[in-house]
């Protein structure tokens, strides 16, 4: 298939970076994963936000602008025209002589694109909700920078899949933050509840998304901290990323979210999710 590296478009058995690529050495550099469904960019521009404020918050130079981006974009995702994509875009500090954390100046960022086609979600899940469990957030006090550095994220959902879940749910100092790649929602009475933004989680779009559509039909929600009593207590317990959408909760750490099925507020949330994706896929 066919990848952007650098300013081309190229087969990616030829992509070729260095080994004195800071990305590789230090994990030093940024990324985004936006869909694109029947060849339109989902929330183009909110990623493309979250890409500048990423960049300047790790103080490398955008070496895009907008118009450039989404025509690096659209390109790639022109290459299979039709499917539903997923792309996945990282920029890096760039190549260094010598292996010295403290960043040269001037360098030139090493900027690497690919989409991927992606199912939708199965429905079985939608249906049975998945397993997750509570682990200790482990990683750093930047979370909100979608730094390409993830191992902790790495280490945390392998935990997950070992004691047989699909997920982690991030305790930190007795707060449930989020997922190990995903964002948290937790109904309670009724009302829609997420931790509201801050250095601790990632600001994610489909977060966002979920909230815009809960204000735009009624649904009572609010931004608030979610202690560790009230997330095991919650009536539902959601995860939302742009590749997974909202996946109900059905069991943390073994015992059963509400009733154990995906909940009325959660069918409904699916609804409206579903509604405007294919609004988006229809242009
Ligand atoms: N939180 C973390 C740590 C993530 O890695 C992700 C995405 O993979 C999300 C939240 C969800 O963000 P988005 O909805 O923008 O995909």
């Amino acid at each position: 298939s066919t990848v952007f590296l650098n300013g081309e478009f190229l087969p990616s058995d030829q992509a070729r970076v260095s080994v004195m690529d800071r990305g590789f050495l230090f994990g030093d550099g940024v990324y985004e994963v936006i869909p694109a469904y029947g060849g339109h960019l989902f929330r183009l521009l909110p990623h493309l936000q979250r890409l500048t404020d990423s960049l300047r918050a790790v103080r490398i130079p955008d070496p895009y602008t907008e118009t450039q981006w989404s025509g690096i974009l659209e390109e790639l995702i022109g290459e299979n025209p039709g499917t539903d994509q997923s792309v996945y875009l990282q920029v890096t500090r760039g190549v260094m002589d010598r292996r010295d954390h403290a960043f040269p100046l001037g360098l030139e960022p090493t900027v690497f694109a690919m989409s991927n086609p992606i199912p939708d979600p199965d429905p079985a899940l939608a249906e049975r909700g998945i397993a997750a469990i509570s682990l200790d957030d482990i990683r750093w006090q930047s979370c909100h920078i979608k730094a390409i550095t993830l191992l902790p994220n790495v280490l945390l959902r392998q935990q997950a899949v070992e004691a047989g879940a699909a997920e982690a749910i991030l305790i930190r100092d007795g707060h449930a933050t989020e997922g190990a790649a995903s964002n948290l929602f937790i109904v309670r009475d009724g009302t829609l509840i997420t931790p509201p933004k801050g250095p601790l989680l990632l600001p994610g779009i489909t977060r966002d998304l979920v909230i815009e559509l809960a204000a735009g039909h009624g649904v009572p929600h609010r931004e608030n901290a979610i202690g560790e009593a009230e997330l095991r207590t919650a009536d539902e317990v959601w995860l939302t990323s742009s590749t997974k959408e909202i996946m109900p909760v059905t069991t943390l750490d073994g015992r059963p979210v509400g009733d154990g099925r995906p909940g009325p507020l959660y069918r409904r949330m699916h609804g409206l999710y579903r509604e405007y994706k294919q609004a988006v896929r229809e242009g």
